[in-house]
């Protein structure tokens, strides 16, 4: 049994990135694909110096001395509202209206908050002084200056990038192929959702949520079916989806019972196990193997809490880097305040699922109720968190801090 850094380590280290294809996607469909290249504008960003406020473009020299008792009075000559061009420039004396966004014109350096602003007819009298020249006022190149790398490859496509290379019309996106992951089930006892359950099945749960939530991070998700605990069928299994996928993942099977086949079979298919059980609690059975051309192999405990926590600890981050997303690859962690005690038997990492709530430095969690077994999937819906108690620690007091791994929607 080896510790949980030591398996991160070793997963990490196996899962080089891969090299995968590029390929040229509309923009439209780019989400969630892994930028292949950097991508840069001809333009800059802002693509002119304009107003960051509604108010009015002045030469700072004009108004820098103004206050409530002094207000200082220009002529507004012009309007500028966004998407028209400023004709003429202003000279000292006078100002500009301007909306947000509008290009700021000739002559002027500064913008004055409407707020900070009383207007009749074309008198205006700015009643503050801006606090320096430049104020609320947006230069052209100030977020981006054209020919440096706008985004750059490796980076997961979200929301935001999706913005960004439309304001550098960027219509088609370089991104990598994705990487291919198949999802294996072992057992006799299970059954697809929509069959009728006999006493003593239960419903392949896993594989569902596991094709579920690779595609959520973007990877394409294979579905390998369900498999009999039957060691020709599953070998046969295990070997078509090493053959089809750069990386499988399989549940069940992987602990000490009869049936369970996994662990001999990889040695049997030729891959080399580098790891047969992690002091983590839950999935403590996590098995992980290499085969030729790189490829992957993770046999997750069949217990549906289990293959979840294990996934989002060691598969999540190999199958990023493995695909050439740039790291930080690991899950992220937090600091929060546990609002009950929580137990542990020492002996090995322990991850409790739960909820976090609060913001900024006082996040507090507060464990799923009910059963905190791991077959109990039931109350791991809704978790936004695992608290992490360490190997050696039995007990954490209700008010201590602990380091809480994030979880949901976290790609
Ligand atoms: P195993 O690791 O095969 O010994 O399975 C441990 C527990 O997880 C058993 O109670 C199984 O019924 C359950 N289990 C195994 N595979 C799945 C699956 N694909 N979906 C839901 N539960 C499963
Ligand atoms: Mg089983």
């Amino acid at each position: 049994m080896i510790s949980v850094d030591a398996a991160e380590t070793i997963i990490l280290n196996a899962a080089q990135p891969l090299g995968l294809e590029v390929e040229q996607v509309p923009l439209h469909r780019a989400i969630g694909g892994l930028l292949a290249k950097s991508v840069e504008s001809v333009l800059d960003f802002p693509h002119w110096d304009n107003s960051a406020m509604d108010g009015y473009a002045v030469r700072y020299a004009d108004v820098a001395n103004a206050c409530e008792d002094n207000p200082i009075e220009l002529e507004v000559i012009t309007e500028i509202p966004a998407g028209s061009i400023p004709q003429g420039s202003i000279r000292s004396g006078q100002a500009a209206r301007i909306l947000t966004g509008s290009m700021l014109p000739e002559g002027t350096d500064t913008v004055v908050m409407q707020e900070w602003t009383t207007r009749s007819g074309d008198r205006l009298h700015i009643n503050q002084s801006p606090p320096q020249s430049g104020h609320f006022v947006r230069h052209q190149g100030s977020f981006y200056r054209s020919g440096e790398p706008l985004l750059r490859s490796g980076l997961r496509i979200g929301g935001p990038e999706i913005a960004v290379l439309a304001a550098a019309q960027c219509l088609m996106v370089p991104v990598f192929k994705k990487l291919r992951v198949g999802v294996l089930s072992t057992g006799d006892e299970l059954v697809l959702p929509d069959q009728v359950l006999q006493p003593g099945q239960i419903v392949d749960s896993n594989q569902i949520a596991l094709l579920a939530l690779l595609s959520q991070a973007g990877f394409e998700a294979i579905a390998l079916g369900s498999v009999k605990d039957d060691r020709t069928s599953l070998k046969q299994a295990m070997e078509d989806g090493i053959d089809r996928c750069d990386v499988v993942i399989s549940s069940g099977g992987v602990s000490v019972g009869d049936y369970d086949y996994v662990e001999e079979l990889l040695d049997e298919l030729g891959g080399e196990v580098l790891i047969r059980s992690i002091a983590i609690k839950p999935g403590k059975p996590l098995t992980f193997a290499t085969f030729p051309e790189e490829k992957l192999y993770f046999g997750l405990p069949g217990n549906p809490v289990s293959a979840l926590v294990t996934f989002w600890r060691f598969v999540l981050p190999a199958l990023r880097k493995r695909s050439g997303q740039t790291s930080p690859w690991s899950p992220l962690f937090v600091t929060a305040i546990t609002h009950q005690p929580l137990k542990s038997d020492g002996k090995r990492e322990n991850y409790l699922w739960g909820t976090i709530l609060g913001s900024g430095d006082d996040l507090q969690f507060c464990p799923a109720m009910g059963s905190g077994s791991s077959g109990n999937l039931v109350n791991l819906a809704g978790s936004t968190g695992l608290a992490v108690i360490p190997v050696g620690r039995t007990m954490v007091e209700a008010g201590d801090r602990i380091s809480v791994m994030l979880v949901a929607g976290s790609p």
